[in-house]
C-alpha cells in the first residue's frame, strides 16, 4: 500500500472545482482512495459565513454565558444542529448529516479574519459527486479532524464517504482458533481517514488530499459510521 500527498493545490475558493484540480495533480488509477479535508469541500461549496449575519435567540445567549463563546457562533452551531447533546463546557451536536462533532464542526481555522466555515451541508453526497468526476473507479473519503471521547488528542475521521463501505463486517469469520466472530464492524472509512488525516497535518501545511493506493476495501455497503441514536447506549445518559 502506498499514500500519497497531492501537493500544490492553491487556497480554495466559492466554485473552485476540486476534482478537476486534483486530476490536474495526480493521476488515478482503479481502486485509488481520495481523501479530502471538509475545509477544502465546504470553501469549494461556499460554506463560509460572516458571524455578523447571525443573530442570536436566547438560547444561544444564555449557552454562550457558560461556555464563554461569542453567542453568534453559538448561533451557528445551534442553526447547524438537529440535536445538542451537551451544551456546557463545550457544545456538543449532531449535525443534520448525523455527524457528532463539538460546535458542529464549524472551524475558525485555515479560513482567515471574521469568518466562520460551516461543514459541507451532506458530505456523503460531495463526496458522490467528486467521485463521479474522477473518471476512475475510486472512492472519496471526506475527513475532518476531531475529539474523541474517553482519548485525548485530535484525529481524523469520516464526515463522508462515497465508492468505499463504511464498514467492513467481519461476523461470520473465524479467528485464529476457529472461533466464530459475532459482532465485528470494523469502522474502515474511519481508520482510512484517521492516516489521511495524519498526513495532511493541521496547520499551514497546505496538503488537504492524500491518495491511498493498494488498499484493499469492500466498494458497498449501506451502513454508517454514523451510530444510530436507537442504537447508542452513552447518549441517554447526556440528556439533561
Ligand atoms: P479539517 O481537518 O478538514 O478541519 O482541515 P484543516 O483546517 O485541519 O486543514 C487540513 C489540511 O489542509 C492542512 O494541511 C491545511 O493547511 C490544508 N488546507 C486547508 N485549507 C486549504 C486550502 O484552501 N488550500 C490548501 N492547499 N490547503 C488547505
Ligand atoms: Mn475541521
Ligand atoms: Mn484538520
Amino acid at each position: 500500500m502506498q499514500g500519497y500527498l497531492i501537493a500544490g493545490l492553491p487556497i480554495i475558493k466559492q466554485g473552485d472545482d476540486i476534482a478537476s484540480l486534483v486530476k490536474s495533480l495526480f493521476d488515478f488509477q482503479d481502486g485509488d482512495v481520495l481523501c479530502l479535508a471538509s475545509t477544502i469541500v465546504a470553501k469549494s461549496e461556499g460554506r463560509f459565513r460572516n458571524l455578523e449575519n447571525y443573530h442570536p435567540c436566547d438560547r444561544a445567549e444564555a449557552v454562550a454565558r457558560s461556555t464563554g463563546k461569542d453567542p453568534r457562533f453559538v448561533q451557528a452551531v445551534l442553526d447547524e444542529s438537529a440535536d445538542v447533546l451537551l451544551d456546557e463546557p463545550f457544545l456538543l451536536v449532531r449535525t443534520r448529516f448525523g455527524h457528532v462533532g463539538v460546535n458542529a464542526g464549524i472551524d475558525q481555522s485555515n479560513v482567515g479574519d471574521d469568518r466562520i466555515l460551516l461543514l459541507p451541508q451532506d458530505p456523503s453526497a460531495s463526496a458522490e459527486r467528486l467521485r463521479a468526476r474522477l473518471e476512475k473507479d475510486c472512492a472519496v473519503i471526506i475527513t475532518d479532524t476531531c475529539g474523541r471521547p474517553f482519548r485525548s488528542g485530535v484525529a481524523g475521521v469520516a464526515i463522508g464517504w462515497a465508492g468505499i463501505a463504511a464498514l467492513r463486517d467481519w461476523r461470520g469469520e473465524c479467528d485464529l482458533h476457529g472461533k466464530v466472530l459475532e459482532i465485528t464492524l470494523e469502522a474502515i472509512v474511519d481508520e482510512i481517514a484517521a492516516m489521511a488525516n495524519l498526513l495532511m497535518g493541521e496547520a499551514g501545511d497546505g496538503t488537504p488530499a492524500v491518495v491511498f493506493r493498494g488498499l484493499k476495501y469492500p466498494r458497498s455497503g449501506e451502513d454508517s459510521v454514523f451510530m444510530p441514536e436507537e442504537k447508542d447506549v452513552i447518549r441517554p445518559h447526556l440528556k439533561r
